[in-house]
C-alpha cells in the first residue's frame, strides 16, 4: 500500500496533521502504535491552552492557535471542552532567579503584548477579584485574558475522527520500527509485523518520545530525552480557583474541573520498565499537593483523588521543539521534543506542517525549531537541509 503521506503517531500532532492533509484531498495514512490518544495527548483532567509566560520562539505560534481554537470546536463538529478561561500566572517574590518576580512584570507584560497576546499586570486586590480564595502571599499576577483550557483528549480524537470522515486512513495497534532509506530519502516504513508501507512524498515522526529512535536509525542524534509527569485531581465543596492557574515560582499548574480542580506543574513520577507505565512518586505528590495548599488555602482539608504519571513527554535541552526535515532523509519531517507544553500551539503547528508538505516554503514562524540550531558551524555545512 502506497500512501502520499505517511504520518507516525496518533496523538494531537499526528491526528491533526492528518485532519489537514486529509482536507487538502491528500492521500494520507496514520500510523498509531497503540491507540489514538494513548501518549501525552490523552490522560485525565485538561490542558492548558496558554501563552502566559511561554518562550518567546512560540508567542508566535500561540498567536495563530488562539483564533484556531475559539472555532476549532465548530471545525471538528465536536465538544473538545474549550473554555476561554483566562490564565493568570500568580507573584509572590520581588525578585525570582533571572527570570521572573515582580521586577520583571512590566517587561514581560511589553513583551508579550509586542507578540500579540493581550498581558495585564493586576495588583493584590485585582487578583482578589478574579480569585477570591487566593493567600495573602500572592502580591501580583500577569493576566492573559485568551488563555484557557481544552479536553486533551476529546480534542485529539475529534481530529482523529474528522481526518477520517475527510478520508484519512487511521491504523491503531501499528507500530513502526524502521524507516527504509534509499539514496537521501525515506521510501517505505516497516512495521513490527514486517509489513511495509510505501511512502509516496513524506513520512512525518510526530511519535513523541518514538522520534528519536527512529531518527537515530537514519544517522541523526537529537538532544532529547523523555519524562512522565505527574497530574493530580482533588474533590471540591466549591470552586477553588476558576481560571488556569499559573506560578511565579512555585511549581505549580491549576485548572478548574467540572466538581474538582487539577494540581500539575511540572513534578515527576517515575517509568517502571516492567509494566512500560509511569507511576506516582508519593513525595512529589504530596510537594505538588503543598505548592498548591500555599496559593489556595481552601485546599487545606482537601485529599487527593486521582494521580496520574502515565504519559511520557519528549524534553529537549532548550525546551522547545524540534520541527524540522533531517538533514540525512529530505523527505522525512519531524515534531517532537514540546517540553511539557505541545498541547496549546498544535492546532497552529499542524496547520503550518500541513503548508509546508503541500508545497509552501518552510513557514517562518517554524524558523526558531530547525534543528541545526543543536549543530556546530561545521557539521552545519556538511549537512544538506533539503525542503521543497
Ligand atoms: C501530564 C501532562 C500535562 C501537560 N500539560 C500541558 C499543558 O497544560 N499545556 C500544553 O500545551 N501542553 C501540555 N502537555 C504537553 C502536551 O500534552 C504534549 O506536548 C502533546 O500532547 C504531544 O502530542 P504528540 O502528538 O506529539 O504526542 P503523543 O500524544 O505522545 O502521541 C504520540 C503517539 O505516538 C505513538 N508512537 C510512539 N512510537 C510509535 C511508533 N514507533 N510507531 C507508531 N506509533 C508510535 C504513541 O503511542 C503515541 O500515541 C502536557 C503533557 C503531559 C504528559
Amino acid at each position: 500500500m502506497k500512501y502520499r503521506f505517511v504520518v507516525v503517531g496518533g496523538g494531537v500532532y499526528g491526528c491533526a496533521l492528518a485532519w489537514h492533509l486529509a482536507r487538502r484531498g491528500e492521500k494520507v495514512v496514520v500510523l498509531e502504535a497503540a491507540e489514538i490518544a494513548s501518549g501525552s495527548s490523552g490522560g485525565i483532567g485538561q490542558r492548558g491552552v496558554r501563552a502566559n509566560r511561554r518562550a518567546a520562539a512560540e508567542l508566535p505560534l500561540m498567536r495563530l492557535a488562539y483564533p484556531l481554537w475559539e472555532r476549532l470546536a465548530d471545525d471538528l463538529g465536536a465538544d473538545i471542552g474549550y473554555e476561554r478561561t483566562g490564565g493568570l500566572n500568580l507573584v509572590e517574590q520581588d525578585v525570582t532567579g533571572t527570570t521572573g518576580g515582580l521586577a520583571s512584570l512590566r517587561a514581560r507584560t511589553w513583551h508579550q503584548r509586542e507578540h500579540g497576546i493581550p498581558t495585564e499586570v493586576l495588583d493584590h486586590e485585582q487578583v482578589r477579584e478574579y480569585e477570591p480564595g487566593v493567600a495573602d502571599a500572592v502580591r501580583a499576577a500577569l493576566w492573559c485574558p485568551l488563555d484557557g483550557t481544552a479536553d486533551h483528549t476529546a480534542t485529539t480524537r475529534a481530529f482523529a475522527a474528522a481526518a477520517m470522515a475527510a478520508g484519512a486512513v487511521i491504523r491503531e495497534h501499528t507500530e513502526v520500527t524502521r524507516l527504509v532509506r534509499e539514496g537521501g530519502r525515506v521510501s517505505a516504513v516497516e512495521l513490527a509485523d514486517g509489513e511495509r508501507i510505501d511512502v509516496g512524498e513524506a513520512v512525518v515522526l510526530l511519535n513523541n518520545t518514538g522520534v528519536a529512535d527512529l531518527a537515530a536509525g537514519l544517522d541523526v542524534p537529537l538532544p532529547l530525552w523523555w519524562l512522565v509527569p505527574q497530574v493530580l485531581t482533588v474533590k471540591a465543596a466549591g470552586p477553588v480557583c476558576r481560571h488556569l492557574i499559573g506560578h511565579d515560582h512555585r511549581v505549580l499548574s491549576m485548572k478548574p474541573l467540572d466538581g474538582s480542580v487539577m494540581i500539575s506543574g511540572g513534578w515527576r513520577g517515575r517509568w517502571n520498565p516492567d509494566t512500560q507505565r509511569g507511576e506516582p512518586i508519593q513525595d512529589n505528590v504530596d510537594r505538588n499537593i503543598a505548592e498548591a495548599r500555599a496559593v489556595f488555602p481552601a485546599l487545606a482539608d482537601t485529599i487527593v483523588d486521582r494521580v496520574d504519571t502515565s504519559s511520557a513527554e519528549t524534553c529537549s535541552v532548550d525546551a522547545l521543539p524540534i520541527v524540522d526535515l533531517l538533514p540525512t532523509a529530505g523527505n522525512v519531517l519531524i515534531g517532537t521534543g514540546w517540553s511539557g507544553h505541545g498541547f496549546a500551539i498544535a492546532p497552529a503547528v499542524a496547520t503550518l506542517l500541513a503548508d509546508w508538505l503541500t508545497g509552501h516554503p518552510r513557514p517562518d514562524a517554524l524558523l526558531p525549531f530547525r534543528y541545526s540550531r543543536f549543530r556546530t558551524p561545521a557539521v552545519r555545512s556538511r549537512s544538506h537541509d533539503v525542503s521543497h
